[in-house]
């Protein structure tokens, strides 16, 4: 009997490899037993529930053909679920194929067990809108090494990374933990990680998660009585990519299965690449005995690229978007931007967008505007009398002269210019500025700034002043 369900099992092997990926056949098929077979019914031993629910999810339509040439139309498949690893504590559970009528194969007759009717472990991978291929790994191809540009604040992390890509388990950078404040590459390079492998490795899975996800997904589990087939499926991938592990921080539950999965993949000579916007002696809440595992391999810091690597990531973007910037435009977007490229990117993205929808030309002043709402919070307040100083000195005027009462016209245009950036540049309120830029009342403040806003659009000399003030005001 035995014989003969694994002839018919091989069989249907054979066929089954001729039309997956070889991966997919060693990590979803390799490990089915062929049990036993009952006229038209095959029943195959699969490692964990987890692993049964995947095989339905993804492989149903395969199995289906693969069976149906092996034992005719009639032909049933019976999954045994059998946990094999140590956290097991449920007994061997046997479930009859269809499991439900999602996947309608001949279901006559066929009885299943309650339990998993309620189909109780959603499988955890499979997002809405996500192409089925893409759901293997999670990788996003866009982040690759070739356009992570290379500074002296990511070179650690970088070639820590391409070494780890090319020796998967194979160094001492495991775990490999990339860390380093909000927007800085973490996330891309721990994808261009993935990416490289799976490119030089295909046969290797390679799993990138976020922990928030991880989390959502192990509380789904224990909430399902799923506990065992999570972990399963963990320690069953060869390199585990978990971002943003800071948010692990006082999920103790999380912590101890993430913990022991850890463990099984670092024995097994499995590569952990691990994110955090902390250095591990900065965690907070995060058990000791998991602090001291990620230590084990390498901490890298991704710092904040200096300017040169700045110029060189605009300049990248803009060439990949085929965009043509002044190269002062690019300069100013890179003064200012200093501590997070995401941030820098989505200036670029606006002044694109602006220029292109609002048929505005590339300048100073568009720069301007657009990083001023990415810097808001962040950058220093420059003082009322600074301003009143560079506009003076930009006119070749005294301060004196500035807050005078004189109607002449260069001089009132050179106070509203200075009360237009007091308004733009401080918190000040109207009233106040009026009062430090010689004794002006709100309404003064309020009609300057609306002159000189009318100005810009109107006049070509008065747009001048403003992106030159603009510039010396803010480098
Ligand atoms: P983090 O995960 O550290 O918050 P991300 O990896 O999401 O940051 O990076 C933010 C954005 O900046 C991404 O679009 C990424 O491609 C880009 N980026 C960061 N560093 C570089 C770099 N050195 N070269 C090119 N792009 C970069
Ligand atoms: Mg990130």
């Amino acid at each position: 009997m035995t014989k003969i369900a694994e002839t018919v099992w091989n069989d249907c092997l054979s066929f089954i490899k001729d039309n997956i990926k070889p991966q997919a056949y060693k990590t979803w098929f390799e490990p089915i037993k062929p049990v036993k077979l009952e006229r038209d019914a095959l029943t195959v031993q699969v490692p964990s529930k987890f692993f049964y629910e995947w095989l339905e999810e993804h492989y149903i339509k395969l199995l289906r053909v693969a069976l149906m040439k092996q034992l005719g139309d009639g032909a049933k498949l019976i999954y045994d679920v059998k946990m094999e690893n140590s956290y097991s504590n449920t007994s061997p559970q046997t479930v009859k194929f269809p499991s439900s009528n999602r996947n309608p194969l001949n279901s006559q007759g066929v009885t299943v067990p309650l339990e998993l009717t309620k189909r109780a472990l959603h499988n955890p991978f499979v997002i809405p809108g996500i192409q089925k291929v893409k759901i293997e790994s999670q990788l996003n191809p866009n982040y690759n090494f070739e356009n992570f540009i290379e500074g002296d604040s990511n070179r650690l992390a970088r070639s820590a990374g391409i070494a780890v890509a090319n020796k998967p388990g194979g160094t001492s950078f495991n775990p490999l933990l990339i860390y380093g404040g909000v927007g800085l590459g973490k996330t891309h390079i721990a994808h261009a990680i993935g990416v490289e492998i799976k490119d030089k490795y295909p046969e290797k899975t390679v799993l990138y998660i976020s922990s928030e996800k991880f989390t959502q997904q192990y509380t789904d589990s224990v909430k399902n009585n799923n506990r065992n087939d999570f972990i399963h499926f963990y320690q069953m991938i060869d390199v585990l990519i978990v971002d943003d592990v800071q948010f692990l921080s006082g999920k103790t539950g999380t912590q101890d299965v993430f913990f022991h999965i850890f463990n099984h993949l670092h024995q097994n000579g499995k590569q952990v690449i691990l994110t955090s916007d902390k250095a591990p002696v900065d965690m907070q809440d995060i058990e000791q005995r998991l602090l001291s595992r990620f230590k084990w391999g390498l901490s890298a810091e991704l710092q904040v690229p200096d300017y040169e690597t700045r110029i060189a990531i605009l300049q990248r973007k803009l060439f990949r978007d085929g965009v043509d910037m002044p190269a002062d435009i690019i300069e100013y977007i890179a003064k200012n931007i200093k501590s997070n490229v995401r941030e820098l990117e989505g200036v670029l993205i606006s002044m694109i967008a602006q220029a292109s929808f609002n048929r505005k030309e590339f300048s100073i002043a568009l720069a301007k505007q657009i990083v001023d709402k990415f810097v808001k919070f962040t950058k220093r307040e420059v003082s009322i009398d600074y301003i009143q100083k560079v506009v003076s000195s930009y006119f070749d005027l005294d301060v004196a002269t500035l807050q005078s009462k004189t109607r002449k016209r260069h001089i009132v245009q050179a106070r509203q210019l200075a009360m237009f950036f007091a308004k733009r540049m401080t918190k000040a309120s109207l009233a106040s500025i009026g009062s430090q830029i010689g004794k002006r009342d709100h309404a003064t403040v309020l009609h300057a700034c609306k002159t000189v806003d009318n100005l810009t659009e109107t006049d070509k000399q008065f747009r001048k002043y403003v992106e030159d003030l603009t510039k010396k005001l803010t480098f």
